[in-house]
């Protein structure tokens, strides 16, 4: 049947009920996936596309013509006019140069439609203004999209028609990586191999392919996008730079779980829907802590997908926004004072034939293979502490990690009471003989059944948690890619692996040798387990004890890129070279000068152009209300005049903050870039920043609401 035709047929089944959707029907309709390669490619390419696909074999250039023409037929039966190129360079974004598949005019006048393998595999964007840190010269500016046939390509709808999106790494002229997804899929080969390594010791032959599993909980906030468009603060950086607390905060803690208002509702069915059609499966969907926030979170994936994937979420999230009049906020700490949000990384290592590695069983004691899996995870974090720290850096994020808020900037990894049971026992007797068992848990009230509860309880304060069968890394930032923190603990535990491996292949005794190396690194790495409660002071005291590192900004975080020990790791498993990695920072440096230096300049124009104005109209207007009562009456005037005194000492205070904070930034803006920068902004422009907040936010408190030029909080995070 003609597509037009298909269309209409379903148009007219749905027209019913227009709000029904079928999920099965839609999920991956826009998804050039396994079923439509395997419907339309001839049997021979499409065997052959599969062996590149899993197996990583060598895509020849006849099998990419078809594949590519097949792409496009189906492309353009989605309504595609346009192809792209869809890649993650440093920015932070996705980017992508859109080109329509018409070729050359013919004689006729007509046009071919028409899409090669060339173009399929390899793009050449001019790539000259992409961040590179220094690694790509501008007089050498080539830089090369190449196509990563395990992410399959999709079809995306909105305004600009329907365009066929090909997921593709990002590299320069002379292959050095320039984003996000080269690392992660070179991390992706050191894990398989190391994990296959280890497996081989254990006996097992028959796992072909092991791949890290990703499952990323996304947190966002909404806001009203009439409201959003009056606050410059949150058009030009995604967060409130002023904003004094509303009566109500979250103390109540009314909105965490809490049922979800119509409006929202409405938004979170679209925004599934959308993600479904592109093969993302959307799960969970939920109220979080703080008034206006919200979580969703997809089922798992392998890493590589799971990170395009949630490009696609957070691209939806705001696209999706727009359409429900609001606007969606990925900043890690859109509000002071309100919970931010973040990003839970969910992690295990799976094997193609359905093997989790971080499956304890029911009796972790015995499960030999799954203690020293653990251990070496142990190993990995304790090692690489500093590089997990700052794969989660980031200038927003400096709101949430080691400031007042969830989770703490030290790094410690959570087992829980079963597992850290069995820790204790191997460490004192090298031997563990038993695993605690969940109880029954007695709900006390005959309707409802009884259960057997976990073996352990959750910890919601750890920022690298064990749940049961993977480890959640919980720092992340709302608004980062998640490739980082997977490309730092792939190499961290292929490193840990390849360790291991390293001495039990050359084990006389291969029983007593993983015994004695489990317990040597369950001893040895002991300090970085902490099942307390991470937000405590204790624990800030008590890691400082243990010699954790509290990395507490993100300028602090940068050089753990480019210590030797980490040079060592990604060198050795070709994650990353010298070069990428002092690139990698080069970039962060400036990214995070940029953030703030952006910041300052909007609480420059916000404070000079509408705030000190409304401040100054109020204060006419008390004074003139002043002196009528004056010329009515003799009342008692000194309230008034004292209110206009206090206005009036919190104006000069921010006159004069604004002033220094104009200075800063100003000779912030006349420095290097690189490092010094980066502190600079830190140490003497986010405390500039800070001193005229602090005037601000208590003249919020005082001048009139109708005169105050921006909504407030409440009325931002209460009135959505
Ligand atoms: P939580 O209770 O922690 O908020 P959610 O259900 O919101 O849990 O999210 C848990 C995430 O972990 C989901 O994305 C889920 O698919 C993912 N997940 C589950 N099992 C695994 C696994 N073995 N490996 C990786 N991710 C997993
Ligand atoms: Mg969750």
């Amino acid at each position: 049947m003609p597509f037009s035709l298909i269309g209409v047929a379903k148009k007219k089944g749905s027209s019913k009920m227009s709000d029904f959707i079928n999920v099965s029907e839609i999920f991956g309709e826009n998804v050039f996936n396994d079923t439509v390669m395997q419907e339309r490619l001839p049997k021979k390419v499409y065997k052959k596309l599969t062996e590149v696909i899993k197996e990583g074999k060598e895509l020849d250039p006849e099998t990419a013509d078809v594949v590519a023409h097949e792409m496009k037929e189906w492309a353009i039966e989605k309504g595609a006019t346009h192809y792209t190129h869809w890649f993650q360079p440093l920015t932070g974004v996705t980017a992508e140069k859109h080109d329509s598949f018409i070729s050359a005019p013919m004689p006729n006048g007509k046009v071919l439609m028409s899409f090669s393998g060339k173009e399929l595999i390899k793009g050449e964007p001019d790539a000259s203004s992409f961040p590179s840190g220094g690694l790509r010269a501008t007089f050498e500016a080539r830089g090369y999209t190449a196509w990563d046939c395990t992410s399959p390509a999709f079809v995306r709808q909105d305004a600009a028609g329907a365009t066929l999106c090909i997921p593709t790494a990002f590299c320069s002229y002379t292959g050095e990586a320039l984003d996000q997804k080269t690392p992660l899929l070179r991390s992706m080969e050191a894990i398989n191999d190391q994990s296959l390594r280890l497996l081989r010791l254990f006996g097992n032959t028959t796992s072909k392919k092991v791949t890290p599993s990703v499952g990323p909980e996304q947190e966002y906030f909404l806001v009203d996008r009439e409201k959003y468009l009056k606050r410059k603060d949150l058009i030009f950086t995604g967060r409130t730079l002023f904003g004094a607390m509303p009566p109500k905060g979250q103390e109540l803690e009314d909105h965490y779980f809490g049922s979800i208002r119509e409006r929202i509702a409405a938004y979170m069915k679209d925004v599934n829907k959308e993600l479904w059609k592109l093969g993302v499966s959307a799960k969970t969907q939920h109220n979080e802590v703080a008034p206006a926030q919200h979580e969703l979170a997809p089922i798992y994936a392998e890493a590589n997908i799971a990170v395009d994937h949630n490009q696609l979420v957070m691209e939806t999230l705001k696209k999706v926004a727009g359409r429900h009049g609001m606007c969606c906020l990925l900043h890690e700490k859109p509000f002071a004072g309100v919970n931010g949000s973040g990003k839970h990384n969910n992690w295990s290592i799976t094997t193609d034939d359905g093997i989790n590695m971080l499956d304890p069983g029911k009796t972790p004691h015995e499960n030999i293979q799954f203690l020293l899996v653990l251990t070496c995870i142990l190993k990995a974090v304790d090692k690489h502490a500093d590089l997990l720290r700052e794969s989660a850096a980031d200038a927003g994020n400096d709101h949430r990690l080691g400031a007042n808020e969830a989770p703490p900037a030290i790094i410690s990894v959570f087992l829980g009471e079963q597992l850290e049971d069995v820790m204790a026992q191997l460490i004192s007797t090298g031997e563990a003989t038993r695993s605690l068992k969940g109880e029954v848990l007695q709900t006390g009230v005959k309707t409802l059944p009884d259960f057997r509860k976990d073996a352990t309880d959750r910890n919601r304060t750890s920022p690298f948690a064990f749940t049961g069968n993977k480890f959640e890394f919980r720092m992340v930032g709302s608004n980062d890619s998640i490739a980082p923190p997977n490309v730092v603990l792939n190499a961290i535990v292929a490193e840990a692996f390849s360790d291991a491996c390293d001495i039990l292949e050359k084990a006389d005794n291969f029983e007593e040798a993983v015994h004695d190396l489990i317990k040597e690194q369950a001893s040895a790495h002991q300090r970085i387990v902490f099942n307390g409660n991470g937000y405590s002071d204790e624990w800030i005291a008590e890691a400082e004890r243990r010699g954790l590192p509290n990395i507490k900004n993100m300028v602090d975080a940068v050089p753990a890129l480019t210590t030797e020990k980490s040079i060592a790791l990604f060198e050795k498993f070709n994650v990353f070279t010298e070069a990428e990695l002092v690139s990698r920072g080069e970039i962060l440096y400036e990214n995070y000068a940029k953030a703030i230096n952006i910041e300052a300049r909007t609480m420059i124009d916000m404070a000079g152009k509408q705030i000190i104005p409304a401040v100054i109209k109020f204060t006419t207007a008390l004074a003139n209300s002043i002196n009528s009562v004056k010329a009515a009456c003799d009342a008692d005037i000194s309230t008034q005049t004292d209110l206009l005194k206090e206005v009036s000492a919190l104006l000069a205070e921010a006159k004069e903050a604004l002033a220094k904070l104009s200075e800063v930034t100003a000779k912030g803006g006349t420095m290097g870039e690189g490092r010094e920068q980066a502190i600079f902004f830190r140490d003497e422009v986010k405390t500039a920043m800070d001193q005229l907040r602090a005037p601000i936010d208590k003249l919020e408190m005082i001048v009139d609401k109708e005169m105050w030029p921006m909504p407030s909080y409440g009325d931002l995070i209460f009135e959505v």
